[in-house]
């Protein structure tokens, strides 16, 4: 018998609060089997308590099959770290996901999550500010082997996305990507990160497997959510070899929080991604095709030009799996 899946669900802050309720009903509705408990992390929590997240937590979160997450705002102050960078670090979450499929295409953008200039290694004086933008050999490989391993999986194209002629880092990051791909075996090229933007929405159908660093992934995909109705619709996974954490690309939206506006679309895929990862394709499908009958009835939120509420749309779709 296998054990009961535990799943932690944390809404963290700002329309996370909001998206997060109504994946949750979904994935509570497909698998009544599954256990979810709350962790409440985020900046919310530390005006409340002064701490954003405990050691507790971490451990809370380790201790879950997987972690279904919101949003968590980082304000803009001296000493604040942040609580996302502190949780892909703990979980040793190294590799983001981050599918962006529309008409005729599907990108997935696979994203280095542990170092380059979100390494965390800064400072600040005065009259200056330092990043340090890491790129080790070891997280060049262990990402660039599983962007390798999905490219294989789709039989799709690899694109190594950097800025080699200006940054010696990235000189080091396509040199390894280019070695594991050729003794890989799998068909590659590589673009100038600028360059790739621009192209990637222009030709979107030459895409499938984009693979980078930290920043530069983190920025594509945003740029990326413009071909497909923008952030409301894109989820992510966050993959180690241990854990897995799975979130929406957009973060809190604070402009739009607690207006009942705000897209469900792209916490409810991420849920999908989490229920693919935990071995159900056929609930994660369930989800696609769910949100595809609402919107096909046109049934819409605000940012897509329509209504409904957040809640609204959430409880359609809820009717919508059950047809
Ligand atoms: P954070 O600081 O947490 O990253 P942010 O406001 O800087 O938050 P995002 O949360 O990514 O950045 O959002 C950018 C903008 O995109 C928001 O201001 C909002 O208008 C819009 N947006 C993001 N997510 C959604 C959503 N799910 N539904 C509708 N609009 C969204």
């Amino acid at each position: 018998m296998t054990s009961r899946r535990r799943i932690a669900i944390v809404e963290g802050d700002g329309i996370g609060r909001e998206v997060i309720p109504v994946a949750e009903a979904v994935l509570a509705r497909l698998h009544p089997d599954y256990e979810f408990f709350p962790v409440d992390v985020g900046y919310g929590r530390w005006e409340r308590t002064g701490c954003p997240c405990a050691d507790r937590d971490i451990a809370l979160l380790k201790s879950a099959d997987a972690v279904l997450f919101g949003a968590i705002t980082t304000p803009p102050m001296k000493d604040y770290q942040s609580v996302m960078l502190r949780i892909r670090k703990a979980l040793d979450l190294y590799a983001n996901l981050r599918p962006v499929r529309g008409d005729g295409f599907e990108i997935l953008i696979v994203r280095e999550n542990t170092e380059g200039l979100y390494s965390g290694i800064e400072e600040r004086t005065d009259d200056r500010a330092t990043t340090l933008r890491l790129v080790t050999r070891t997280g060049t490989e262990r990402i660039v082997k599983a962007a390798i391993a999905l490219a294989r999986q789709r039989n799709g194209l690899l694109t190594i996305g950097h800025k080699a002629n200006v940054l010696k880092s990235d000189v080091f990051f396509r040199d390894i990507c280019i070695a594991e791909a050729e003794s890989a075996g799998v068909s590659y090229n590589d673009k100038f990160i600028d360059a790739l933007s621009l192209d990637l929405l222009q030709h979107p159908k030459n895409y499938s497997v984009v693979v980078t660093t930290n920043m530069f992934g983190d920025i594509l995909s945003d740029v990326a959510s413009y071909l497909v109705g923008g952030l409301g619709l894109v989820p992510s996974a966050n993959i180690g070899d241990e854990h897995a954490l799975f979130e929406p690309v957009h973060g809190s939206a604070p402009d739009i929080a607690g207006k009942n506006v705000a897209n469900p679309i792209a916490a409810l895929r991420s849920a999908a991604m989490l229920l693919d990862h935990l071995g159900d394709p056929e609930g994660s499908l369930r989800i696609e095709n769910a949100i595809q009958t609402v919107l096909s009835a046109g049934i819409l939120t605000r940012d897509l030009g329509g209504s409904t509420g957040t809640r609204e749309f959430g409880e359609v779709v809820l009717t919508a799996l059950c047809l």
